[in-house]
């Protein structure tokens, strides 16, 4: 739930993850050919040609807000983790896991307690007095993952990254972006969460007319911090996000709050400077410390019962899932408890389950074939980093030596996490929620001052994503997406390549990227362009951007093609050297020797289209377009496609539409 400064510049290939059709035979695994819909011509919709059929005969299940291969395979990994999970509980595993298992699933205890579980949370919040007494409790709560008004994180200086800094960052507010508290158009969503946030303090005990007065309170301060929040677009500029400040200089610009009081009681000593992100925010939180006392006070009872709503028994739960994902992304149903207890295990002690799944679920063989495509892609980008006819010498020397210097990780740390200091027990789940947050953030604490650690992974080997990290100038690809579909030994290569070849594709180029390409060969913020080439990269990424403005995806909502440019900019370089490191695997006999009536080019192809086959309900169309830095999944596949002449050669037939050469755009 914490929003880390720095995690806005690691780039993910998906927010939302992905799938699988296993086979046990030795036979070649193919494209899905019953995916493909034979009635609709490739040139025409290369998407609804892949996936038409597929489409049709998978509908949403009741309990998610979409459904697509990552879902699939999502589905694959649960079945291992539960499995480790269970054993836990029944002591045949690690402690802690046994524990945060046994103390989830017993609902009887958890609906018992209901909101007595966060009493004490409540009591130090009531006994308030005063905002000077405000800085230690926000270190608290911080440190338990609340995050309240302000939250701090312990990472690289991205301007130096041989060490580590504090960042000070906003907290979370209770709508999932500041849009929809000052647009317009989102007005009946706004609404919608008033009501909610009156609904949930009456359920907390409150009176009618006191739910109404906090309701009222939570909005007008949701409403001032939005007013001052960054937009998407703006928290992707990692300069604009980067404001050192000594903690003198910060007490004379809140001076409202004691933050040498916060940081102490976060356990940070001698500080020198902090980085801050949101400069506009912190002023705002500021100038609120000078209104009433109870209006401060609700809106930290208001964070804290919304956050902890789905650990404190039903009535809370299921009023916090009508809102959240009921109402604003329409799913119908529940997932089983085991389920939503696994998200939260994943989340909290991923590495433990990690170290689990890893061994029933990657193998050497595995590595090393991934290992060799890697190896493939990269020979590819370094001869267009060569060729490129819009950027100088220059600047290029600058980009090879960047490329040279990209590091993997693939499958697994090769350290583990050491949770030896953590010890949860069966009292009460959110107890030992509290408790892996604390230990998740004191770990970070020890690394002040410290060296950097190489070997860390900021995604468990069970996610099904993948990421590029410009600090440390690496990618890295969990176990859990090594997997079929996306990849397989049993695999046609052309499978191979165009998912998993065009995801390595994708972080690599993320290295290049709007965001990417300000971070240096050593991973620092550090402009290594000359002026001109800026330029030019900046022309060719503006087309992208209005390319994916004009899709409209439902009916007057729009991509935003500033915030997806990054994304976009990563799918269309990614995709068209997964392409060719494909080829350069290939004989030219291959090359002509169809599979399924199809030849490798366009299995490529059809592969790529595949991956992102999904059906998704509307509200989640509506809100991805407004939060995620990802188009939506249809859009990554034509607004690819449309500028990729390997594409049109692959179905010679598509030379007569739209996609006229001229107008392609190429970057990467
Ligand atoms: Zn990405």
């Amino acid at each position: 739930m914490k929003q880390l400064g720095f995690f806005s510049y690691v780039t993910l290939a998906f927010l939302m993850g992905c799938s699988s059709s296993s086979k046990d035979s030795k036979e070649i695994v193919g494209v899905d050919l019953q995916s493909i819909d034979q009635t609709i011509d490739p040139c025409s919709d290369f998407y609804a040609f892949s996936n038409g059929s597929w489409i049709k005969n998978n509908p949403i299940p009741s309990t998610e807000s979409r459904w697509s291969n990552f879902n699939v395979l999502r589905d694959k990994n649960d079945s291992i983790l539960i499995s480790i999970l269970k054993d836990a509980a029944n002591n045949k595993g690690d402690a802690n896991v046994g524990a945060f298992y046994r103390s989830a699933m017993d609902t009887n205890k958890i609906n018992a307690l209901g909101i007595q579980a966060i009493q004490n949370e409540l009591e130090r919040i009531d006994a308030l007095e005063s905002t000077d007494q405000l800085p230690s409790l926000l270190a608290h709560h911080d440190m338990i993952g609340l995050g309240s008004f302000i939250t701090t994180s312990i990472y690289q200086d991205i301007k130096q990254n041989t060490k580590y800094t504090v960042y000070l960052s906003p907290g979370q507010l209770g709508l999932p972006d500041r849009d929809y508290y000052v647009l317009d158009h989102l007005k009946d969503k706004k609404m919608a969460y008033e009501h909610h946030v009156e609904a949930m303090f009456e359920l907390a005990g409150y009176s009618h007319a006191d739910a109404v007065i906090k309701r009222a309170e939570i909005m007008k301060a949701e409403t001032i911090l939005a007013e001052n929040s960054f937009t998407r677009v703006e928290s992707r500029d990692p300069e604009k996000t980067y404001n050192k400040k000594s903690v003198d200089q910060l007490n004379s610009l809140a001076s409202n709050f004691d933050w040498n009081a916060y940081y102490t009681a976060l356990g940070i000593d001698q500080l020198d400077t902090v980085i801050v992100e949101e400069p506009r925010f912190v002023d705002a939180f500021n100038a609120l410390l000078s209104d009433d006392l109870s209006l401060i006070k609700t809106m930290l009872e208001w964070n804290l019962i919304n956050v902890c709503a789905s650990k404190i028994g039903d009535e809370f739960e299921q009023k916090d899932f009508e809102f959240y994902a009921t109402y604003l992304k329409g799913v119908k149903a529940m997932k089983p408890r085991w389920k939503r207890v696994l998200r939260s295990a994943n989340s909290s002690l991923g590495e433990l389950l990690g170290k689990e799944y890893v061994k029933v679920a990657f193998s050497k063989e595995n590595k090393e074939k991934v290992d060799k495509m890697v190896d493939g892609l990269i020979g590819v980008l370094e001869l267009r980093l060569k060729d490129l006819d819009w950027m100088g010498e220059q600047t290029k020397a600058q980009a090879l030596k960047k490329l040279s210097t990209i590091t993997r990780k693939m499958g697994y740390p090769s350290e583990w996490k050491d949770y030896s200091s953590l010890s949860l027990t069966d009292e009460s789940y959110i107890l030992n929620w509290f408790k892996c947050n604390e230990f998740a953030y004191k770990e970070d604490l020890k690394k002040l001052g410290g060296p950097i650690d190489k070997n860390e992974w900021y995604m468990p080997p069970q996610t099904v994503n993948a990421y590029y990290n410009p600090v440390m100038n690496e990618i890295v690809f969990p176990a859990g997406i090594l997997q079929p579909p996306f990849f397989g030994i049993d695999n046609d290569d052309a499978i191979n390549y165009g998912s998993m070849g065009a995801v390595i594709g994708h972080e690599l180029t993320h290295g290049f990227d709007d965001t990417g390409n300000q971070f240096d060969a050593d991973g620092n913020l550090k402009n290594w362009w000359t002026d001109q080439d800026k330029k030019n990269f900046k022309e060719k990424a503006q087309k992208l951007i209005d390319q994916f403005s004009a899709y409209e995806v439902l009916d007057s909502t729009f991509i935003n093609g500033e915030l997806t440019q990054g994304e976009n900019i990563a799918d269309l370089g990614g995709l068209s050297i997964a392409f060719e490191a494909y080829m350069n695997t290939l004989s030219e006999e291959e090359k002509a020797t169809k599979i399924d009536g199809y030849l490798p080019a366009q299995r490529f192809f059809i592969a790529f289209a595949q991956v992102w086959r999904n059906n998704q309900t509307d509200e989640y169309l509506k809100q991805q377009v407004l939060t995620d830095p990802h188009s939506p999944a249809k859009y990554r596949v034509i607004g690819v496609l449309k500028n990729m002449p390997q594409f049109r050669q692959a179905f010679g037939t598509c030379s007569t539409t739209e996609h006229s050469e001229h107008e392609m755009i190429k970057i990467w």
